[in-house]
């Protein structure tokens, strides 16, 4: 069976085309710049498992139907084709931002899910627009009989205990707009989770586990269940990421918006986009670039670098203590999956647990699965290479095989 996973963004479109009796990606690429400008910027890049890749600029790309038909052509003819016909995408699988209060597990694609999505526009206005578009594209290109299926990114929080999800405002205004705990990155922590249970051998398991991309979250889950969560009603509560704040005391930002004049929408895009690390820095959002200006002595950069492991640490010590004990702690995505000292760092200073990371492994590891701590460590310390992707495959296959 061949899954299309598909990750429709306001302006772009992310694919892979899984193979699930290998569970290997055949196939996979990007169309960015999707109806932006005058629609004719469209940028494409794709690559196959056996090392073909092909990268196109300026092309007319005005709406995802557009986009959609070159991921056909990309995938059925040309130097990167993968399949001799369409046909033989048995299922799709798309990513979904928010399913709020609506979707606690995967969904067979049908209009009443197309009508849920687009009631929790307000919770995730750049996505779920854009994931409808995805959804209606998919089911005009490839009919009715290829089964789409949603797999919602905060599904998997839902189980969190009410006291993880009740934020302490009035009630009454709590109930009314739904407005709770949702967290995010839920399919990759699912994965992570499954991960750390395999190699464990295990499923009992009080693991942390703490995806840190440009976007980042970390997650306490005990026997697979999630019990809290640092992401909020949107991605932007936790710590600081690559451009986003974090966690805030609300004061500062209502004291803000009076000092600076800024309206509900530009406060919005001031602590999604122009925070975090960028914002403290005054560098960059990107990791790599804050690691070069740091050895260049820029001191702003030195800060941010201090303020994000400092607040990975806070975060790891506040789950432990909702777990009350820890056997495992998990790193992912691009910034943890690359960074030992980022790993050496946070660890070191939870010592006093009886974590012991294993230095040489620590310092050769690179987005690849792995134990990085000690044999006798107290607490088991893995590197897992996260796969979304491969996780709303997995999702969606499930679903497509209980028809
Ligand atoms: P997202 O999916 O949220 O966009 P990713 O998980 O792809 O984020 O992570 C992107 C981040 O990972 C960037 O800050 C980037 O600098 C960092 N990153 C990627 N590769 C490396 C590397 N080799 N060393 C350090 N940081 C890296």
């Amino acid at each position: 069976m061949k899954i299309l996973v598909v990750n429709c963004g306001s302006s772009s479109l992310k694919y892979q085309l899984i193979d699930m009796e290998n569970e290997q990606c055949i196939a996979k690429g990007v169309c960015e710049k999707i109806g932006v400008g005058s629609g004719n910027e469209g940028l494409m890049k794709g690559s196959t498992a056996d090392g073909r890749k092909f990268e196109k600029e300026n092309m007319p790309m005005v709406d995802h139907t557009q986009a959609f038909g070159y991921v056909k052509d990309a995938l059925c003819d040309g130097d990167c084709k993968v399949l001799d016909d369409i046909s033989e995408i048995s299922a799709i699988g798309h990513r979904v931002v928010q399913g709020g209060w609506l979707f606690n597990k995967a969904e067979l694609v049908d209009q009443k899910v197309i009508d849920g999505i687009a009631e929790l526009c307000d919770l995730a206005p750049l996505h779920n627009p854009a994931h409808i578009q995805g959804i209606n594209c998919c089911l005009e290109l490839f009919g009715k009989d290829v089964p789409e299926v949603c797999v919602f990114d905060n599904a998997y929080h839902s189980t969190m205990p009410d006291e993880a999800k009740i934020f302490g405002v009035p009630y009454e205004l709590t109930q009314k707009y739904h407005c709770i705990r949702y967290g995010a990155h839920g399919t990759s922590h699912k994965y992570i989770a499954g991960e750390v249970a395999r190699l464990m051998g295990k499923e009992d398991i009080k693991l942390v586990s703490c995806h840190i991309g440009n976007g980042a979250s970390i997650t306490a889950i005990e026997n697979g269940i999630v019990k809290d969560t640092s992401m909020g009603l949107t991605p932007l509560d936790g710590f600081i990421m690559g451009t986003r704040s974090g966690g805030v005391d609300p004061s500062a930002v209502t004291y803000l918006q009076e000092k600076e004049g800024w309206t509900p929408k530009e406060t919005s895009e001031i602590l999604n986009k122009k925070s975090g690390v960028l914002g403290i820095s005054g560098v960059s959002s990107d990791e790599r670039d804050i690691n070069a200006a740091i050895k260049e002595g820029n001191e702003r950069a030195l800060l941010s670098r201090k303020i994000q492991r400092y607040q990975i640490r806070k975060f790891i010590g506040s789950y432990i203590a909702a777990l009350n004990g820890v056997d495992a702690i998990a790193f992912a995505a691009g910034i943890a999956e690359n960074t030992p000292t980022l790993r050496k760092d946070v660890c070191e200073n939870l010592s006093y647990l009886g974590i012991k990371i294993d230095d040489e492994i620590n310092n050769s590891t690179f987005g690849e699965t792995k134990k990085i701590s000690t044999d006798d460590s107290k607490v088991a310390v893995f590197v897992i290479a996260t796969n979304e992707e491969l996780m709303i495959a997995r999702e969606t296959k499930a679903i497509v095989d209980s028809l």
